[in-house]
């Protein structure tokens, strides 16, 4: 890495060069160059198996990468470099940016035995492991920052969608990331549940969050993002502020997609 690559990799939350993915035969990623910068928010777009799950999933080392570099504040994730070859070595960098940064995925993924409660303190219970009143106070707070201190001795099954998808949110905002990354957090849930969750991810992004959010929620991206990506094939193929992307669209294939979205 060249010294101004290492400055660029300090100042940036995340930054990619040159990373390439494949499951087996199959080239899923192709060339990805990134950068993303602290407290940007960036939305992903493009059509289904386009790769953007894949890159999400390769920014806290879910998925491995095969090629080039990922640096998630400015650490290089899942490999060390020695003597120009790359080793697999992932173990610290990776348990250091996972601590940094929170996860939401389209599925909430709540346990279903444990009360919102407990499902928020979960991870600060076992991965921080911190004393139990500790545990409460900071899962209280976060449950009242998604509007559900209401619903903390709740179990899932009795919470909505859209409550169901905050107390997920809560769960990785009770870690304190520096940076949160979103997979289509509202893919799952009926249409009229949506708007509470965007409302949530609308003000965690009005605090200053680094996010990286792959949606198909062309308003919420339009409002809220810096910056949109338009990723399809594996590549990234247009990417710029949501208000000359969305109105003048370079490509035919972002114009074609965005079409379908009208
Ligand atoms: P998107 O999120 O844009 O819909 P994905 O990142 O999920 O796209 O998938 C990109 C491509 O990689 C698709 O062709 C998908 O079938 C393939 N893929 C994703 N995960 C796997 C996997 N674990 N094994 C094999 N192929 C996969
Ligand atoms: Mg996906």
């Amino acid at each position: 890495m060249t010294e101004l690559m290492e400055i660029g990799a300090r100042n940036a939350a995340i930054q990619l060069r040159g990373v390439g993915k494949s499951f087996g035969a199959h080239k899923v990623l192709t060339g990805i160059d990134l950068d993303i910068g602290r407290g940007e928010r960036v939305c992903i777009i493009g059509p289904s198996g386009s790769g953007k799950s894949t890159l999400l999933r390769c920014m806290v080392f879910l998925e491995t990468y095969d090629e080039g570099e990922i640096h998630v504040e400015g650490r290089l994730l899942g490999y060390s470099v020695e003597g120009g070859v790359r080793k697999r070595d992932a173990d610290v960098q990776v348990a250091a940016v996972r601590r940094n940064v929170g996860m939401v995925f389209q599925q909430f993924n709540l346990w279903p035995h444990m009360t919102a409660l407990g499902n928020v303190g979960a991870a600060l219970r076992v991965v921080k492991g911190l004393p139990r009143a500790e545990v409460d106070r900071i899962s209280r707070e976060a449950l009242a920052t998604v509007g559900l201190a209401h619903k903390a001795d709740d179990y899932p099954q009795r919470l909505s969608g859209g409550q169901q998808q905050r107390v997920a949110i809560a769960r990785a905002l009770a870690m304190s990331p520096s940076i949160l990354l979103f997979d289509e957090p509202t893919s799952a849930l009926d249409p009229e549940l949506v708007g509470e969750v965007l409302e949530v991810m609308r003000k965690l992004a009005g605090q200053g969050m680094t996010m990286v959010v792959v949606t198909h929620e062309m308003g919420f991206a339009a409002e809220v993002a810096d910056r949109v990506i338009f990723m399809d094939g594996g590549r990234i193929i247009e990417q710029g502020p949501p208000s000359r992307l969305f109105s003048n669209p370079q490509s035919p294939r972002l114009a074609q997609f965005l079409d379908t979205w009208r």
